[in-house]
């Protein structure tokens, strides 16, 4: 029989990770069956419940539950509570066990698939909802000069900064920094189709952006970048690379990525030709 996980959302029918965790499970003939669960609201505890019960052996949680997954976990690693949100499940034990892989991915895929050096840099993290708080953590390990944080809501950037002991700047006074190296955009305004309110002269020279997010076309974000001369990047690649952690969590064996990637990016070419 194969082995059950699935990915709890709402909504999840646009979710890639069936389609991930296959492929990944593929490269070793695993036989894995892998599903979308969307609970109602009100259900979400029971719904995970009722999955592990029925034999299922982990299970990813996104939008809008992962806070949610974290307040379940008897057991959780130092990133999920450094995050305060569980994106990974597996009993252990008898417990429910939560982490939380968002932060490595990103890392993983700025470092391993972009080549991008963080070693010395300076970064501006731009947004302070639960992608950033899932982020902070593992980018804080990753050797850079300074992580700077701002958004529109200043206060909740203040709130992160004291909590991970890093600086927050608000974005009417960010055109008084020294140029960042980095901006990773860990906001949803690319979801509404609009930019960020950054100013001229933000940018170092040969910089990298990374939107967090992904579609089939450039985010304003990674437009307005490309207009400065910075070399940038979606979150498709951290997408997968968190979950590739997620199945080595699982499965104790690393997946091979790139080539998935690749196939991911060539088929949303083909989509849009
Ligand atoms: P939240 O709703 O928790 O936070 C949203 C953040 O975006 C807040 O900081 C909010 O600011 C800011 N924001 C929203 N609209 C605007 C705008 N028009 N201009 C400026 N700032 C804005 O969302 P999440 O943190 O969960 O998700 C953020 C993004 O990260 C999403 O696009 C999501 O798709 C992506 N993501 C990608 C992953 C991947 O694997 N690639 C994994 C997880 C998330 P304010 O506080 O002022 O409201």
């Amino acid at each position: 029989m194969s082995a059950k996980y699935a990915v709890f959302g709402q909504p999840i029918a646009h979710s890639k990770s069936p389609q991930i965790h296959e492929a990944f499970a593929a490269q070793r003939s695993q036989a894995l069956k892998y599903e979308r669960i969307a609970p109602n609201e009100d259900e979400f505890e029971s719904a995970v419940e009722a999955f592990f019960a029925e034999g299922g052996q982990g299970a990813n949680v996104t939008l809008p539950f992962k806070e949610r997954a974290y307040a379940m976990c008897k057991v959780r690693t130092e990133r999920a509570e450094q995050a305060q949100a569980v994106n990974t499940l597996w009993m252990e034990n008898g417990q429910l066990h939560g982490d939380n892989t968002d932060g490595a991915g990103l890392l993983a895929d700025m470092i391993r698939n972009l080549n991008w050096k963080l070693i010395n840099k300076r970064i501006l993290v731009v947004g302070a909802g639960g992608a950033v708080r899932g982020i902070l953590g593992c980018l804080l390990t990753a050797g850079a000069q300074e992580v700077v944080i701002t958004n529109r809501t200043f206060e909740r950037a203040e709130e992160l900064a004291q909590q991970f002991n890093i600086r927050a700047v608000a974005l009417d006074a960010l055109a008084e920094e020294t140029p960042f190296n980095i901006i990773i955009n860990g906001t949803s305004a690319s979801l509404a189709g609009e930019s960020l309110a950054l100013p001229l002269g933000i940018l170092a020279d040969s910089a990298y952006c990374y939107d967090m997010m992904y579609g089939e076309e450039p985010t304003p974000f990674m437009q307005w970048a490309q207009t400065q001369g910075a070399e940038v990047s979606d979150g498709l690649g951290m997408l997968v690379q968190q979950a590739a952690e997620s199945f080595y969590r699982w499965h104790g064996w690393r997946p091979a990525t790139v080539a998935l990637l690749k196939d991911m990016r060539d088929a949303s070419t083909e989509t849009l030709s």
